[in-house]
């Protein structure tokens, strides 16, 4: 992030030393409750943000949420500023996210690269099949499909899913979320700076290899919303081009080139079709929905299913796993409570 004096610092250098930082902030929001289904953009503007505030209230908060602050429940919105479950900083796992995954899977049968095309559920049970040909059969199933594959009908369901599923489906949306990579022969920000805030396009970078004893140099841009529209439309190339010319003109080196560079891009991936969920304005009854079991056949974890607050994070994905095996269990133990009763 730049400074006035035109030197780059990290975020607390900049709280002390910039009398304008204030304005990143919204996090301490007055006392004043959104109206149900107002956006989020219309909120801010209510209690007196101006278009600077709202810029880095796009660039941070709402950025991370994956959408513009028009398509974003002010509700939710502001209950996830407020909430602090989770603690208030951000952890990153040096050794990778497959560390965790690695041990909840261990023991587990788990087919990769197995594409399922077709869920049939009725009275007796689940069958599940997949593209090459081969079925799967339970008593129940737990449907853990991105909510983007699932808006998109690619797996089809048989019969079709009751109309309240299929109306929280369609209501929640799905965050563009694209990630521009860039590994760099020497590092490229300052000593000691993590990240970097810009008012360009990507807004958001931060450097992987901090704390990585690789000799590599890598910095990665996150980009979501209408910025992530923008640079989609330009394909991969000029994507990256823009990401370079946004470095280039942040850190003041016109002569700055990566070795290698690649775009990730969750919209276009037939397995994900987009990043993670969004509420939009009236929509937060549709996480629950989502969750809410079919026929004692059918249930519902992944992140769009944990609710407005945990969705589009790990652990909320996580926390809807272990819900959806509780309720499993559960109607397992009703069962047997109920044949109990029947047999006494
Ligand atoms: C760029 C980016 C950055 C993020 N950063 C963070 C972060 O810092 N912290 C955080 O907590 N969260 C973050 N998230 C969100 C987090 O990654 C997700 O919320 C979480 O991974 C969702 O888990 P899930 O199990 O619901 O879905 P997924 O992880 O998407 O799992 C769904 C699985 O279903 C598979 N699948 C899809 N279609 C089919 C099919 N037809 N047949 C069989 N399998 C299929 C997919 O291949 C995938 O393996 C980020 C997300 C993105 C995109």
């Amino acid at each position: 992030m730049r400074l006035a004096d035109g030197s780059l610092r990290t975020m607390s250098d900049a709280c002390r030393q910039s009398p304008d930082w204030a304005a990143t902030r919204v996090w301490d929001l007055p006392p004043v409750d959104p109206e149900d289904g107002e956006d989020f953009e219309t909120y801010l503007r209510r209690i007196g943000f101006d278009d600077v505030r709202l810029s880095y209230v796009q660039r941070g908060f709402a950025g991370a949420a994956g959408e513009a602050m028009r398509n974003l429940d002010a509700g939710v919105a502001v209950e996830a500023l407020r909430d602090h479950s989770t603690g208030r900083n951000d952890w990153r796992i040096l050794d990778g996210y497959n560390r965790l995954h690695e041990s909840w899977a261990s023991g587990l049968d788990i087919r990769l690269n197995t594409v399922v095309e077709r869920i049939e559920w009725d009275a007796e049970g689940v069958r599940v099949f997949a593209a090459d040909g081969q079925p799967f059969e339970a008593d129940r199933a737990v449907i853990t499909l991105p909510l983007g594959v699932l808006r998109s009908n690619r797996v089809t369901f048989s019969p079709e899913l009751p109309a309240e599923k299929r109306e929280a489906i369609d209501r929640l949306r799905v965050a563009p979320v694209i990630k521009l990579v860039y590994r760099f022969a020497a590092p490229v920000l300052p000593e000691g700076v993590m990240a970097l805030y810009s008012a360009l396009n990507p807004c958001m970078w931060w450097s992987p290899s901090v704390g990585q004893p690789t000799g590599e140099y890598v910095l990665t841009a996150f980009v979501t919303a209408d910025r992530a529209r923008e640079l989609l439309a330009l394909s991969e190339a000029g994507a990256l081009e823009r990401g370079v010319e946004t470095l280039r003109a942040e850190l003041g080196r016109p002569d700055l080139k990566p070795v290698e560079a690649r775009m990730v891009n969750w919209v276009d991936d037939p397995y994900a079709l987009g990043g993670y969920s969004v509420t939009p304005p009236g929509a937060r009854e549709a996480h629950e929905a989502l969750a809410r079991p079919v026929s004692n056949r059918l249930f519902w974890a992944g992140e769009a299913t944990a609710g407005p607050l945990w969705k589009a994070t790990v652990h909320g994905a996580y926390a809807s796993g272990c819900r959806a095996a509780a309720e499993i269990l559960s109607a397992l133990k009703e069962n047997e409570e109920y044949k109990r009763s029947v047999i006494s």
